[in-house]
Order: structure tokens, then sequence, then C-alpha cells
């Protein structure tokens, strides 16, 4: 099984911490939608022909593509690929495109999952964001979502804002809670390197909030989510029983994806790639049919340090007799022995062969990563 990736670049304006690749230049949305055709063809041989059992439309702001160009795109993955009758067809959008005609439009293109960048019920910390949405047409647009059917909804939220206090971010929590929703991301605020925000910090115009606070309100998190009833899966994710974004589950368990389209990363097992992040090169080197990526082969340990990195993220764990069989007895006999330590103190448990980090090591998840991870 596969998953396919389809970035849409093109946002209204840019918030400031924001540093995935994305442009404002929305008129090149047709052209873009051409090309993106182009290389679902070109490179449908990558995943070596398995089905198809997620599609995700991801951003930048895919709700700012009209329906029928998700359609388009839908239906060109449909033409070269085997895709799997329940599928989970996920799109990313803004609060404020979710109207009540784009929802009842995306219901007919196959959409089957809706996660919403929400990032806070604030005001205040939505225009310090520079969000396009107040609070109040987010909780509208969930609801919207869900009285035209969709019962697969997730959102986004950020907490560790500087200055946050915790009644604050209770308060998130809450109104998320109350929204009966399925699925939640919650991740902490980062300062990324050329991003707005990390100037702001850098000028000393604010100040990151402290660790110990960061931690309390990580720790108010899961205590809440999970009084709500939802399953901490992975660090930063969160789901009603059963609801687990399969597309992002495939990440974290080692299958392949395609990633379509600029700044796009795929992986076959064997090699990792990535297309170059500028929208009108992309377009221009596709359009041609020339090489619009780079590609790295993996060596054993880098595969290895991938899946640890990716795997103890997970509820799930990793696998110790994959990590056996599949990288051999020396990063094994490295896994096994690194582990030890945190084993005895109760952060990490073995359970019908899989190696998971327990809930009180999650605060040092990082450490125990780069721990159980190879080093020449
Ligand atoms: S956070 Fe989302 S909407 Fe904001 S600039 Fe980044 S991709 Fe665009």
């Amino acid at each position: 099984m596969a998953g396919i990736y389809i970035h849409i670049p093109f946002c209204k304006k840019r918030c400031i911490y924001c540093d995935f690749y994305s442009t404002t230049l929305g008129h090149l949305k047709d052209r873009y939608i051409n090309a993106v055709e182009k290389e679902i063809e070109i490179r449908k041989d990558y995943a070596g022909n398995e089905t198809v059992e997620t599609i995700y439309f991801g951003g930048g702001t895919p709700s700012q593509l009209k329906s029928e160009d998700i359609k388009m795109i839908i239906s060109a993955i449909n033409k070269v690929h085997n895709v799997k009758n329940n599928a989970e067809i996920t799109i990313e959008a803004n609060p404020d495109d979710l109207t009540e005609e784009y929802v009842n439009a995306l219901k007919s293109t196959g959409v089957n999952r809706i996660s919403i960048g929400i990032q806070t019920f604030n005001d205040r910390r939505l225009k310090f964001l520079n969000r396009r949405h107040n609070a109040q047409q987010a909780k509208d647009a969930v609801k919207r979502c869900q009285d035209k059917g969709f019962d697969n909804i997730s959102i986004d939220l950020i907490y560790g804002f500087p200055d946050e206090s915790t009644e604050q971010w209770i308060n998130d929590i809450d109104t998320a809670l109350e929204l009966g929703i399925q699925h939640i991301s919650a991740y902490h605020l980062i300062y990324e390197e050329g991003t707005k925000l990390y100037n702001m910090l850098e000028k000393n115009e604010l100040c990151e909030l402290d660790e110990e606070k960061s931690v309390e309100q990580f720790k108010i998190l899961i205590q809440k989510l999970k009084e709500g009833g939802f399953v901490h899966y992975e660090i930063s994710n969160f789901c009603m029983p059963g609801k687990e974004s399969r597309h992002n589950s495939s990440y974290w368990k080692d299958k392949k994806y395609i990633g379509i389209g600029p700044s796009a990363h795929s992986y076959n097992l064997d090699c990792r790639q990535w297309n170059i992040s500028d929208l009108e090169k992309y377009m221009k080197l596709v359009e041609n049919g020339e090489t619009f990526f780079e590609k790295e082969e993996l060596t054993k340990e880098e595969h290895y340090n991938d899946y640890i990195l990716t795997s103890l993220r997970t509820m799930w764990g990793a696998d110790l007799n994959l990590i056996k069989k599949k990288f051999g007895e020396k990063l094994y006999g490295h896994f096994i022995s690194n582990a030890g330590k945190y084993i005895n103190n109760g952060e990490m448990r073995i359970s019908d062969g899989m190696a998971i980090i327990c809930d009180n090591g999650i605060f040092i998840s990082d450490g125990i990563m780069s721990d159980l991870m190879w080093v020449e």
C-alpha cells in the first residue's frame, strides 16, 4: 500500500511562523494543475504499482483550489494507479475557504477527510500569526463540514505562544473538545529560521515561552485530550479510536509514498527524493520533460535511523523483529543495548515484540531517539 501527497503551494497571504514552501502567485494555478497531472503520469511507477491507500492534498493552502481542480487531480491519479475503494482522501483547508458552497462542492470530489488549519481560538493570537480567519469563522467552518456529512475532521492547534497562560491554552483545548471532531494535531510554536517570527525573536521583539511552561502545556494537552476520549497515537497527534490519519501513519510505518509538486518528498524504501522548491522552475522542468528533483539512495544505517525517528514517535513503536531482519545484527544490537537504560527507567517498554516509548518517556523522546540512532 502506498500514499500520494499532492503539494498545493498557493496561499492568499503568508503566516509569520510558516516555513513550508508556498507562494502568493495564485494566477499560476491552472498551469500548475496541468504540471501536477503530468508529474502524476511521469512518476506512476515510483512506488512499484502498489495500491494507493491514501491521497493527501497539503500545502500551502489546498482549499485555494476549485473543487473541479481537485476532481481533476484525483481522476489523474485514478487513471494511472489502482486506488483502494475506501481510500482516505484528505484536504487541508483554511477555515475562511470553507464556505457553504465550497464544502458542498468538496462532497462531490471524493474527499472524505478535512484537516482545518485553526491554530488557536484566540483572535489576538490569530492576528499575531497573520492568519486570515477569526475564532468564530473557525467554529462555523467545522460545523458546516459536519452538517454536510463530513465525519472525519481534523484541526491543527498551536501552543507555546510567547506569554500564553495556562488558562488560555486550556480554553483552546476545551473549545476544540466541544466541536465533536475526530482528530487533533497540536504543535508547539517553532521559531524556524527565515520566518518573520524568527526575525522578531532575533530582534528581541518577543520572548520564547520558558521550557517549564511549554512542558506544562504539553502535559495538559495530553491529559485533557485523553479525558476527552482521544487516543494519543503520535507525539503531536490525537484521535478518536480508529480515526488515525492513515496517510501520516504510513510515513511513520515505513510505507512508500509519492510526493507531487514543488518541495514534495517521496520515498520508496530504497531512496528518498525531493522536488525543487520553486514553483515556476518546477512547472518549466515538468513541461519540458527535464529532471525536477534530487535523489539519494539510502544506506542501511540511514534507513535504520529514519525508521527509529518515525516509528518511535507513535504508540505502535518500533518492530524489533523488523529491525533485526531488515537492518541486521549490528544495528539490532545497538538498539537493544542503548534501549536498556530507558526500559529500566520505565521510559520505554517492550510489548509483543514492539519497543514503545512510555508516557513518562515522551518528554525526553527526542533524546531517546537520538540515542538509539546510529552514528558512525
Ligand atoms: S501556515 Fe499554511 S496558510 Fe499560512 S503561509 Fe503557511 S502554508 Fe500558507
